[in-house]
């Protein structure tokens, strides 16, 4: 599934080569890629044709793009685009031949590369949504926390909630509406940053450590963001998801066995909310939760 950084670079792939560009055809090659769109594809397809793309915005993994009419007057809904499992949204030249997994195809007025939605298990979609005058957060959008990529993003905000919070800070981590768009692969890695276990109580965390954590959310983020950088159309070659590029910087996700980078003792692997958690046990040693409660 991609995560964060993957569908930053997909924003600023959509920054750079669709936006400013007016919208010739759309074509509809599966309805289930425009479910959301509840209207119905000929109207999903009637509320694209003629629109110019003014810009490429991101809230988790939800992208948005307003829409403008004649003269550049924004139009108040933009088109929203979910990634889901699988789903990519390439910019290719018309001479590509069409990906097996094509959904939808935007064509421009300017004649050049088009937007292409693939996406092999559908789980992902587009959509034309109400998005305020200013080409503000669409509703769907709304209501998930922004991320520490966005600048908007409140540090101070966020580390008040997160310690209000009486929950483990793995699980705080991977919750949507506290800090957007933080996956399990992301989360091990800023634990391990931050030298904390993710069974950790949030309520327990000080002020400083969840400074450290944040820091470690951000350049883990950063790294994969940079790592995963420039190529626009050649990113989801994998169709599980699991871009090349994950594994060159993981310190702990999925290195079970293996030698911690800062200290060599292996890395261990424990079930954590259904899935496998990474950490260093010398590194990040596991919270003293039940000598607590018993007192001893
Ligand atoms: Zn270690």
């Amino acid at each position: 599934m991609p995560e964060l950084p993957e569908v930053e670079v997909v924003r600023r792939g959509l920054e750079r080569w669709v936006t400013g560009r007016t919208i010739a055809a759309v074509e509809v090659h599966h309805p289930r890629a425009v479910r959301r769109h509840l209207e119905g594809p000929e109207h999903f397809v009637a509320a694209l044709t003629g629109r110019t793309l003014s810009a490429a915005h991101r809230r988790g993994k939800y992208l948005w793009l307003p829409l403008a009419g004649d003269g550049g007057v924004p139009t108040g809904q933009a088109l929203v685009a979910h990634l889901g499992m699988s789903g990519q949204l390439l910019v290719e030249k018309k001479s590509q031949p069409d990906e097996t997994h094509l959904r939808a195809r935007v064509t421009f007025t300017d004649g050049g590369r088009e937007l292409r939605f693939v996406d092999q298990r559908t789980f992902g979609g587009l959509a034309v949504e109400e998005a305020g005058p200013d080409g503000g957060v669409p509703t769907r959008v709304a209501h998930i926390a922004i991320d520490p990529l966005d600048p908007a993003f409140d540090e101070a905000g966020f580390s008040a909630a997160l310690r209000r919070r009486h929950t483990e800070v793995k699980r705080a981590l991977l919750d949507q509406t506290l800090i957007g768009g933080v996956g399990n692969i992301y989360a091990d890695e800023a634990l391990w940053r931050a030298h904390l276990h993710g069974t950790r109580p949030t309520d327990k965390l000080s002020r400083s450590q969840v400074h450290d954590l944040l820091e470690g959310v951000r350049d883990v983020l950063g790294e994969a963001l940079e790592q995963g950088g420039t190529s626009f159309d050649s990113l989801y070659v994998d169709v599980n998801g699991q871009s090349g590029y994950f594994s060159r910087f993981l310190a702990v996700y999925g290195q079970a066995d293996r030698p911690c980078p800062r200290c060599g003792t292996a890395i261990r692997r424990e079930s954590f909310m259904s899935r496998s958690s990474y950490s260093c046990p010398t590194c990040q040693p596991r919270p003293r939760i039940r000598r607590e409660r018993t007192g001893a």
